[in-house]
């Protein structure tokens, strides 16, 4: 235990891709898909993180489980700089932090039997202590699938069956914390109730921590215990899940909510946002949701907007300056 400090904490992380042009394939600009974003995730929490397609959302989750890198910033997990570590560190402390993606198909790989699959990352990181068998079928059974299912290829299963394929994987490794892309929004929706239910199921068993990453903000106040709302590349707004659904401050989060019917909240007065998330390679001035912005003001326009404590929630916004 490490008393009340975060399991991952992460400070001013910027990943930004360079973009690159001409002959010479000089760099003349950057796509700041993450801009600066600070958050926490406490042992055994959901952190539920939203936003349009494209926000940033998902290149956060990557650059937390190693598979970006960024500019700038830090990503402290059970107290250590990941930055800091060597290779082979790296790889030891990264069993702890799995990732499950939107499509199980392209992440489990097609060559492999689920067997394979299942115990892999065990042999790998010297955790098998029975036979291989005997611990991928106790794996299969923690998400619902019969044993026979471990001499078959992920082509054979369905694509609820393959997110539990993935899930299995993702706890053979006992880790504190799952990064959730997506992962039932390309499902049907009666599946998509079967996987969340399993995710709670082994939140509970394994004490997991979860970073849940989705568009769909019924899901997402389901599971999470926090909220973080995300617009081009940075938090505008983050707070306790039933502060963010129910009181929501910042303007782009309300907006978010008058677009979706959440069961046990009441539907206010639609607010239609306008256009289309500007491009991350070249944001506005200011506010860069001033474009949008149903409220924007004239020092929006100019001023990049300080954050703000506003009771348990803190927002981004000159409303609350
Ligand atoms: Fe709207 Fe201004 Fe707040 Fe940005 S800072 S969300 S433009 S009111």
């Amino acid at each position: 235990m490490r008393g009340n400090a975060p399991l991952l904490e992460i400070r001013d992380l910027r990943t930004w891709f360079p973009v690159r042009r001409g002959l010479l394939n000089r760099v003349v600009g950057h796509v700041k898909a993450v801009d600066g974003v600070s958050l926490h995730v406490m042992e055994g929490e959901t952190l539920g993180l939203v936003g349009e397609s494209g926000c940033g959302k998902t290149t956060l989750g990557r650059s937390i489980v190693g598979l970006e890198r960024p500019r700038a910033g830090q990503i402290l997990f059970q107290g250590t700089d990941m930055d800091r570590l060597s290779r082979t560190e790296r790889k030891r402390a990264g069993r702890h932090l799995q990732m499950i993606f939107q499509d199980p198909a392209a992440s489990l790989n097609p060559r492999l039997t689920v067997l394979d699959a299942l115990t892999e990352g065990l042999q790998e990181h010297g955790l098998l202590a029975g036979s291989r068998e005997a611990e991928g079928a106790r794996l299969l059974a923690e998400v619902g699938l019969p044993p026979e299912a471990l001499y078959r290829y992920p082509f054979e299963f369905s694509g609820g069956q393959r997110q539990r394929i993935s899930l299995a994987r993702a706890i053979s490794l006992r880790p504190a914390l799952v990064v959730c892309d997506e992962p039932v929004s390309s499902l049907d929706v009666s599946v998509q109730a079967q996987v969340i239910n399993l995710l709670m199921d082994l939140r509970e068993k394994y004490r997991l921590s979860y970073l849940f990453i989705s568009h769909d903000l019924s899901v997402v106040r389901h599971l999470s215990a926090r909220i973080a709302v995300m617009y081009l590349g940075r938090i505008v707004e983050e707070g306790p899940a039933a502060a963010v659904m129910d009181r929501p401050l910042h303007p782009y989060t309300q907006a978010l909510l008058a677009a979706v019917l959440v069961p046990g909240r009441p539907r206010g007065r639609a607010l239609v946002l306008p256009g289309e998330p500007p491009s991350p390679l070249n944001p506005p001035s200011g506010c860069p949701f001033h474009p949008r912005c149903p409220k924007v003001m004239e020092k929006c326009r100019v001023d990049f907007p300080p954050t703000a404590w506003q009771g348990a929630s803190r927002v981004g916004c000159h409303l609350y300056g």
